[in-house]
């Protein structure tokens, strides 16, 4: 299975993930991309049906699958996993109470399990220490010391890929322009902590964050459109 598989994607549905899957593509072809996405008892699971709309449809990846982590829920607490609890910030925090504890080292090692498995060398990530919510597995100093523990538990040579790590989502929204998939990302991925899709329910911390970048990447593609009509 999966013969000339370079990379594997971590594909959550949202905007990040589809980003970095779009730009694998570019880079390797979808026929050498495979994508992983993974069900961990978030409350909105309409997010890996996103996910399969993106890898299967929109990139044609063959090699897609969804893993479920059912277990999740029995092991830790927190916003994402239950259908009572509140999404919020509280004042002081460090992130959201959507934190879903290791949840990137997980997906990263399994996802590195698999590419092995396929003889794929690159395990690529979304995750972003700029910008964003501040969950610890995101930090790119988390990141480089997993992969050399993964490298060091699986005998094998991965790389994680975190093309977004210094990037805001400002910045990702200008990438998503230039990769000709803005209108991909608006309406078909889900990055809403209350599931709702595109610009989402404009209030729990992940759309504030989509939306604000989203505004300063209009801002500052009519600057630049004013500029050039100047010239
Ligand atoms: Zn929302």
């Amino acid at each position: 299975m999966g013969a000339g598989v370079k990379a594997v994607v971590v594909l959550s549905g949202g905007q990040d993930s589809a980003t970095a899957l779009a730009m694998c593509v570019r880079r390797h072809g979808a026929e050498n991309v495979a994508a992983i996405t993974f069900s961990y008892g978030q409350r909105h699971a309409l997010e890996t049906r996103y996910a399969r709309y993106l890898a299967r449809n929109a990139f044609g990846i063959a090699e897609w699958k969804r893993v479920p982590l059912g277990f999740y829920p029995k092991i830790t607490e927190n916003a994402l996993m239950s259908r009572e609890a509140s999404i919020e910030r509280r004042r002081g925090a460090k992130c959201p109470n959507t934190v879903v504890e290791g949840r990137n080292a997980v997906f990263l090692t399994l996802a590195s399990v698999w590419a092995k498995s396929l003889g794929a060398k690159e395990v690529w990530t979304g995750v972003s220490e700029a910008d964003f919510s501040g969950y610890p597995d995101c930090r790119g100093e988390f990141v480089r010391a997993h992969e050399r523990a993964t490298r060091l538990a699986l005998d094998w040579p991965v790389r994680f890929v975190a093309p977004f790590m210094h990037m805001t989502k400002a910045d990702e929204w200008a990438l998503a322009a230039k990769l000709g998939i803005l209108d991909l990302i608006e309406d078909h991925t889900l990055t809403c902590y209350n599931g709702i899709p595109g610009r989402g329910c404009g209030k729990c911390p992940a759309c504030l964050l989509r939306n604000r970048g989203y505004a300063e990447f209009l801002r500052r593609r009519g600057l630049r459109k004013v500029r050039q009509t100047m010239v």
